[in-house]
């Protein structure tokens, strides 16, 4: 969590047990959830999974089918979207064509009956908080994408509401600027301690920007945690194949010997040793272990008689990403593993090369069991 956020404190926005129905279709399912005061929260799912739909019950533009929303100590049921101390930024970005940078910017709250002298002010720390200062009396069409996402922001950001959201913020932009505007993004909801809810199916965007991230499926959330938990520790399969690159590894609970679980499988020769204390699992029980690749270890030479979970296989093929190499690693039961290896160095003596038989092991402490 930023600083600034009190995880301890009542939650600013609370979803208790809403559904939203379509006719037939049920786009939110019996969902709640808590977010905090100057929270950066994101809504992360595939497409369809409920996460705009449920934003939009948030800004008034949808009504919660049951269920109750509430802001603070308000219970925002037909308090209509002009009334909620909330504002969103659309991914379209909607602004209007004959009106300059600083004149989309001042629209909502010449509306709210602000003075000049006052519109004239906060167009101005909007310009700065964009960086858009010299930008101010240009078209629409006369800026780039970035641009553009950037008069957006600051129009919705104008009249200082509580909570902002976010719709797919960064989608219009190629991803070299959409990386660098995850970061600008941060800096103006730090400098303003606002409360951001976005919504993305990008889970790196979520990762990078957010305090907290929900993963959404079906109209539910799956699991709701920082981006750190959502990594090390995701609570379902679906979860950990959506966030980042994983290994699975299928297998049958044998049992547990000194606290580490023991679990069978056809991809090693030896059961493998998982150390993960939250999972209560019973003999026989099918499980999937799942395991990030850059914690798996690549090598050429044969791991000691004592090392535990060692798979053998050959390189399949090697991809050079700069940072990073990627190696998969196709075992004798055909399934493919991908392990990462960070390049610290610029020069690597004697390099592993396609075809090579290797060794691949993973401590037990770097992979999770996932209930099947
Ligand atoms: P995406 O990332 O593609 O925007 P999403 O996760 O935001 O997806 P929603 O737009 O919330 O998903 O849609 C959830 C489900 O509700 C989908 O099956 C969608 O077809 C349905 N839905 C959304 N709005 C309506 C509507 N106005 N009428 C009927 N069905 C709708």
């Amino acid at each position: 969590f930023a600083p600034w956020v009190k995880p301890d404190a009542k939650p600013l926005i609370r979803f208790e047990n809403v559904t939203k129905r379509f006719g037939d279709s049920t786009a939110v399912d019996h969902l709640s959830l808590n977010i905090f005061e100057g929270e950066f929260f994101c809504l992360l799912g595939p497409s369809g999974c409920g996460k705009t739909t449920l934003m939009r019950m948030l800004a008034g533009f949808e009504t919660p089918t049951k269920g109750t929303i509430t802001l603070g100590d308000q219970n925002l049921a037909g308090v209509p979207p002009y009334r909620r101390p909330v504002n969103m930024m659309f991914q379209s970005y909607a602004l209007f064509p004959h009106m300059s940078v600083e004149k989309n910017i001042a629209f909502g709250l010449k509306q709210d009956g602000m003075s000049k002298d006052q519109i004239a002010d906060r167009v101005g720390e909007m310009l700065r908080l964009v960086q858009l200062e010299k930008l101010a009396r240009r078209y629409p069409s006369q800026l780039s994408g970035g641009q553009r996402q950037r008069v957006a922001l600051a129009r919705a950001l104008a009249k200082k509401p509580k909570v902002l959201l976010l719709d797919e913020p960064l989608g219009a932009l190629d991803k070299k600027l959409r990386e660098e505007t995850q970061f600008e993004l941060m800096d103006i909801q730090h400098e303003l301690h606002m409360t951001f809810v976005v919504v993305t199916h990008d889970q790196e965007e979520a990762m990078t920007m957010a305090d907290r991230i929900a993963v959404m499926d079906h109209g539910r959330i799956v699991q709701v945690a920082t981006p750190g938990e959502i990594y090390e520790q995701p609570k379902t399969r679906f979860i950990a194949e959506f966030v980042g690159d994983v290994n699975i590894i299928e297998g049958h609970v044998q049992g547990q010997e000194n606290g580490l679980w023991r679990v069978k499988t056809s991809s090693a020769a030896v059961p493998l040793t998982i150390d993960d204390p939250d999972e209560v699992l019973h003999s026989g029980q099918a499980v999937a272990i799942a395991v990030r690749p850059e914690k798996m270890v690549i090598q050429r030479d044969p791991p000691g008689p004592s090392a535990i979970n060692v798979l053998t296989g050959e390189v399949w093929d090697i991809g050079y990403l700069g940072d990073w190499t990627v190696y998969r690693v196709k075992l004798a039961t055909g399934e493919i593993l991908r392990v990462t290896r960070a390049n610290a160095s610029r020069f690597v003596e004697n390099p592993i090369e396609w075809d090579e038989q290797v060794y691949v092991t993973f401590a037990p402490d770097a992979a999770v069991i996932l209930a099947e």
